[in-house]
């Protein structure tokens, strides 16, 4: 069988999108499977919304989650360079092709004889399709407008080529994922393929550069079906051979709107500066779409690649859980090594001033600490109380904890008897603390709650042990002396 050969082609016009992070998963995921090859191409022809810092993003992104390319910027390969940009030079022997074919002709309309043609067509309430007015035009014509100073772009014949290659406008083809899909290419209008400033348009690059980079299998979102049809049609007109398509649904948020930055994170970075886990952001990534065939949702890359089959992927949307996502990443954070962890939470944690605790009592720290985290942004509130002299004290803590009689009793019994308390020992001396309390009728609890809240500020949160012996006695003793009355 030929080797599959399948890209992910983002436009640098943002920071890479989880969408589009699906998207590059399910190409790598297909050649993972098959031994094919997995390919990056920037397509940047839109130089006003390029920006490096974007391409940047996009590579550092991918990386990050592992999705390695075997071709492609930085890497190089065979059919490079893989940056559109760098590629202008590729695309006009091949308009001059079309031309030369009869697929293609030379526009000189204005932006502002367009603008009224579309405001014409919205008169008469009709979708808006190019008037074909320069398809006919005579040499002497052409040469006319050109001596005015205008500029042709090029469009293609959709018409011509639809009728060269099939018997009715109907146009169908198979789509791994759909099924059979199809659109009447009399509603597509002769669209532009190179504009008149040189560059060429996506549709155009996009075969183009397919052809050239021998992209055998297309999977993209299904939001590009529309402009498969005017591929479709290219390919047949430059004699090339068809890539398979397979369209991925759309990737919705909970309220199945678009996802977009109001419902949370949308940029892969975003998702890491927040605290998830790209591991663990890949895993949910894979789930939009694929399921596993033993049940079994928490899986590595390599895992999936076994288990995935492109006609399997569902051809419906899929929904945005970030609740799941959430689950996830407490999933894996819970899975990580604590020295691993412990590394991973330190950019979290840049306002604190680490070197206040040893490695041991940082690590210390992370263990009694790392229970609930669910994203590794939660060890910042979670270990506040862990550096400075002071912990800060809520009001209602102040009020309902720390203003009892009950806990002031309890924390000057603690300043009467901490001075011979062994800190290496502190399980015990909690406890018989504790039971001494208790047979005055105060709870263990509240014995408990009157410690914690004078040394953390919190009624709840990590090991008391573990908190006390990480402070130290010095630290806790000053604690407790400035809460007690
Ligand atoms: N640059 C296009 C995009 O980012 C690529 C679409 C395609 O995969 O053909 O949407």
């Amino acid at each position: 069988m030929e080797e599959i050969r399948v890209r992910i082609a983002p436009s640098p016009s943002g920071n890479l999108h989880i969408g589009t992070a699906r998207t590059a998963l399910f190409n790598y995921l297909y050649a993972k499977k098959t031994g094919g090859k997995f390919i990056l191409r920037i397509e940047d022809t839109d130089a006003e919304r390029t920006s490096q810092a974007y391409i940047d993003n996009i590579f550092d992104s991918l990386k990050a989650l592992g999705l390695n390319w075997d071709e492609g910027p930085d890497v190089g390969g065979p059919y490079g360079p893989y940056t559109q940009s760098e590629r202008f030079d590729i695309y006009p022997k091949y308009v001059q092709e079309l031309l030369d074919k009869g697929f293609a002709y030379e526009c000189f309309c204005t932006p502002e004889e367009l603008e009224a043609e579309k405001e014409e067509a919205t008169k008469n309430k009709k979708a808006y399709v190019y008037s074909k007015k320069c398809e006919n035009l005579t040499e002497e014509e052409k040469a006319k407008l050109r001596a005015e100073g205008r500029k042709p772009a090029i469009r293609f014949s959709v018409e011509k080529a639809q009728k060269a290659f099939h018997d009715t406008p109907i146009v169908h083809f198979e789509d791994l994922v759909k099924g059979d899909l199809h659109q009447d290419t009399s509603l597509i209008g002769d669209f532009v393929i190179m504009k008149s400033n040189g560059s060429p348009t996506y549709n155009f690059a996009v075969v183009i550069d397919d052809m050239l980079m021998k992209i055998n299998t297309v999977i993209r979102g299904e939001d590009h079906i529309s402009n498969t049809f005017k591929q479709i049609l290219i390919y047949e007109a430059l004699g090339a051979e068809i890539p398979k398509f397979g369209h991925l649904g759309m990737i919705l948020a909970p309220d199945r709107s678009k996802l977009s930055k109001r419902h949370g994170a949308t940029a892969v970075s975003e998702f890491v500066e927040r605290g998830y886990l790209t591991d663990a952001l890949i895993n949910f990534v894979a789930l939009l779409g694929w399921s596993p065939s033993d049940g079994e949702e928490i899986k590595t890359v390599d895992e999936i690649a076994k288990d995935f089959r492109i006609h399997e992927v569902s051809s419906s949307n899929s929904i945005f859980e970030y609740d799941k996502l959430n689950w996830m990443n407490g999933q894996y954070i819970k899975k990580l090594e604590l020295k691993d962890l412990a590394e991973r939470l330190k950019p979290y944690l840049k306002k604190y001033d680490l070197n206040e605790l040893t490695e041991e009592q940082y690590l210390h720290m992370v263990e009694i600490t790392r229970e609930p985290l669910t994203l590794l942004s939660d060890i910042t509130d979670a270990v506040e109380y862990f550096f400075g002299e002071y912990p800060t004290i809520d009001k209602e803590v102040q009020e309902t904890v720390l203003d009892t009689e009950t806990s002031q009793t309890v924390l000057k019994e603690v300043l009467n008897r901490i001075d011979g308390w062994d800190f290496n020992n502190l399980h015990e001396i909690l406890e018989e603390f504790r039971g001494y309390f208790k047979e005055q009728g105060i709870k263990p609890k509240l014995t408990m709650w009157a410690i914690r809240a004078a040394v953390t500020g919190r009624t709840r949160g990590a090991d008391m042990c573990g908190i006390l012996e990480i402070l130290g006695k010095d630290k806790v003793k000053a604690r407790i002396q400035k809460v007690v009355k």
